[in-house]
């Protein structure tokens, strides 16, 4: 297919923007299927008057129920203190066990009791909280013994990474129940994905777009789901998903259970319960708001320091794994660039890598054999590793939910972690917003023996800088290593994270 830069009128204040190429290219690359109906003034107006009301629940006050005659399971509710109490069938049982899994978490306790039974539940839960096993279990407890060939259960993810998190959660927990599950994204081919339907599969994952893709062409057969679970909610419609979703509900029988998980409860989630769950029960842990096991801390500085406090910090703070997060794609790959040059084993994650890539990044990270990560928000979702000690925001999320979402990588379960951010001038208005949700002020810090006065450097616009070593005879700059091996390739959509 070929793009060619298009003129959109903004629906909001009437001005014509240019949707061009690159942007269509990106809205392909994530499977939108709109184009942006707001020129991205009005977008980013759009998005800071909804946040406030968007953003994460208040630990102190609960987000209201869909409907006051929706119940709200409080998080002291009484549950199942381990897994025997839930009736789950033996195979299943087995799963939980070897999966090291003894006592049910908060979100498992409050949601499990009623998926079991059938009910359409609307779980109000961050991902760490082990919210995965609370749709996982279910699905394996309806499959029972193995039926090859249907699928009857799926689960719609935002994200590649998450998708395969999951699958890998039902492997685990299923590994003695012979239930086969597929995981469906973009950025692979159709071919395999079809086979593998083809050969017979009992759960699928699925990213929207790729779903519908499958969905068109007529190599899903959805006829048979009775469980659909959508996992992230919230973060689905940030990403633009709401119409794709809306189009896949359309082809799932009507008689099913639905599970819905989402970190916040904005409106378009609300509308979407109303529409299509049924007498849903909602279950809520304590915090939606980042978990109480994490620590804040910000680290004031000028944009062009960053770098440098980045390394000076990471040099002198004793860390497990780390996850550094950046605005933008082209950012994280300045950022790990950088690391690597002063000497630090880092490996990046953003929207550009292929999916081998990626994955090689994301399995390196998870063994431990890399411990810092380099990330953007959307190609961080559903990394899940355990020993993550540190967030650090090399750059300030756009959004309070964003900031909630970055720091659910670390202070998992029963581990604690660090959150830093790193803030600007001009981040002052989102700090406030944070320190809403996390009805506190957050400690500002200054890193000792830093020099936070060095001035930015002096460009010189007649320098050539690409020919600088070849004339002064100082040795050519190494070349960067990339984290991920390969070439280093000019990010193709500079302006979009990932
Ligand atoms: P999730 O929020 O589903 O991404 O889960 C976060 C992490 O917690 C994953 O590594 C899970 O394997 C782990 N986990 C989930 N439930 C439990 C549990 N009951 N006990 C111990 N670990 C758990």
């Amino acid at each position: 297919m070929s793009f060619q830069d298009k003129s959109i009128i903004c629906s909001d204040c009437g001005a014509s923007f240019i949707f061009n190429v690159r942007d269509q290219e990106f809205f392909k690359l994530k499977g939108f299927r709109q184009e942006p109906k707001r020129c991205p003034d009005c977008r980013k107006k759009v998005n800071a008057e909804r946040k406030p009301f968007n953003s994460v629940i208040p630990a102190a006050v609960p987000v209201p129920a869909m409907e006051d005659t929706t119940p709200i399971i409080e998080p002291t509710a009484p549950g199942a203190a381990d897994f025997e109490g839930f009736g789950l069938n033996p195979d299943v049982m087995t799963g939980v066990k070897l999966s090291g899994y003894t006592v049910p978490t908060a979100i498992q306790s409050a949601a499990l009791p009623h998926a079991l039974a059938g009910k359409d539940v609307i779980g109000l839960a961050q991902t760490g909280t082990g919210k995965t096993a609370a749709f996982v279990l279910p699905m394996l407890q309806r499959l029972g013994t193995h039926k090859r060939g249907n699928i009857r259960c799926l689960v719609i993810s935002p994200t590649r990474e998450l998708a395969e998190q999951t699958n890998e959660s039902i492997a685990s927990l299923g590994r003695k129940t012979g239930i086969r599950g597929i995981s469906l994204y973009g950025g692979v081919g159709m071919y395999q994905q079809v086979r593998n339907i083809r050969d017979g599969v009992d759960v699928a994952v699925a990213c929207p777009g790729r779903l519908l893709d499958h969905i068109w062409q007529g190599s899903i057969d959805l006829s048979s789901v009775e469980l659909l679970v959508i996992d992230e909610a919230d973060r689905m419609f940030d990403m633009g998903f709401l119409p794709d979703i809306k189009q896949i509900l359309k082809c799932l029988p009507e008689t099913r259970q639905t599970l819905l998980f989402s970190a916040t409860m904005p409106p378009d989630v609300r509308i979407l319960i109303k529409t299509y769950l049924k007498d849903p029960v909602t279950v809520q842990i304590g915090h939606a708001a980042p978990a109480s096991s994490v620590s804040h801390a910000l680290y004031p500085v000028k944009k062009h320091l960053k770098p440098a406090l980045l390394a000076a910090l990471l040099r002198q703070t004793e860390t497990e794994s780390v996850v550094i997060f950046t605005r933008t794609k082209h950012g994280a790959e300045k950022v790990a660039d950088n690391l690597a040059r002063n000497g630090f084993d880092v490996t990046s994650l953003q929207g550009n890598l292929a999916q081998a890539r990626r994955q090689a990044a994301i399995d390196k990270f998870k063994a431990g054999k890399v411990k810092i990560m380099v990330a953007t928000d959307i190609a961080a979702r559903g990394i899940d590793v355990l020993r993550i000690s540190h967030v650090i925001n090399y750059d300030m999320p756009d959004t309070t939910d964003a900031y909630t979402h970055r720091i659910g990588r670390t202070g998992r379960i029963d581990k604690t972690g660090e959150a830093f951010t790193f803030v600007c001038p001009e981040d002052g208005e989102m700090v406030r917003q944070v320190e809403r949700i996390l009805n506190k002020k957050i400690e500002r810090r200054i890193l000792p023996g830093f020099d936070y006065t060095l001035e930015a450097p002096k460009v010189d616009s007649t320098a050539r800088p690409m020919m600088h070593h070849r004339f002064n005879n100082s040795p050519a700059p190494s070349p960067a290593r990339r984290p991920y091996g390969g070439y280093a390739k000019k990010p193709a959509f500079s302006r979009s994270a990932a």
